[in-house]
């Protein structure tokens, strides 16, 4: 199984899944469709699957005209039914979707929209996080609670730590700065920067990152509690 990673919109980032065995492919959360085609033409690689974590444009603009053009099958949780157009399979909390090789179980993630849900690639020991856990970062709570969040990111965080993350943006940069602001002593967060800033440096996306990398610097997962979480993205939301 291999990660693609492709560039979509402004800073957003979708992944094609592909099993190299058949050739068969996913899609998580095409924000557009063309640097999708573009990658995938020509190769052989057959579009089975779109996986969208959250009904938001930027991570379903591509969705209809790759299903039209592939015949690809678009996976969401339930309760999104009626806003990500097209659906073919609905998914629940804690299910595994398994077909053809692809193996993951679905975590429902509320709290940046109410029927976010992440995927967990277990065998690959991969998570494909959407708006939920970013690389130092979380996403703004548009829809949920502040506790919901919280406890959806701690579901992320009991996962083994060598999991891989993939998110849904490039925010790693920025989300440093209020890491580094707030935790200022912390070494292994500088060091972390300082290969941020290399990759970045050099055209190189930041993700993956590894859980427990996040675990040790990012600010969201290192609050003990739903009080220490809401101060520091209520501060974060007006910095
Ligand atoms: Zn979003
Ligand atoms: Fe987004």
């Amino acid at each position: 199984m291999k990660i693609e990673i492709i560039k979509c919109l402004q800073d957003n980032y979708s992944y094609l899944i592909i099993d190299n065995k058949n050739k068969y492919a996913c899609v998580v959360d095409p924000g557009e469709s063309y640097p999708i085609i573009n990658f995938i033409e020509n190769k052989g690689i057959k579009l089975r699957y779109i996986l969208n974590t959250h009904h938001h444009y930027d991570h379903i603009g591509g969705n209809l005209e790759l299903k039209n053009k592939y015949g690809s099958k678009i996976v969401a949780f339930e309760d999104d039914k009626d806003r990500i157009p097209g659906v073919d399979i609905l998914v629940k909390d804690n299910q595994v979707w398994k077909v053809d090789d692809f193996e993951a179980k679905i975590y429902h993630t509320p709290g940046h929209t109410s029927g976010h849900i992440a995927f967990h690639f277990f065998n690959e020991k991969k998570i494909f996080t959407g708006d939920t856990l970013f690389s130092l970062g979380c996403g703004r709570i548009f829809e949920g609670t502040f506790e919901q969040m919280f406890n959806s990111l701690n579901k992320i965080k009991k996962l083994p730590k060598e999991t891989e993350i993939y998110c849904g943006h490039e925010y790693t940069l920025q989300n440093s700065n209020f890491c580094i602001q707030n935790d200022p002593k912390n070494i292994k967060l500088k060091d972390k920067i300082t290969k941020i800033k290399k990759k970045l440096d050099n055209g190189l996306p930041t993700i993956p990152t590894i859980l427990n990398e996040e675990i040790e610097c990012n600010i969201f997962l290192k609050a003990k509690n739903i009080e220490t979480f809401t101060k520091l993205r209520n501060l974060k939301d007006n910095s």
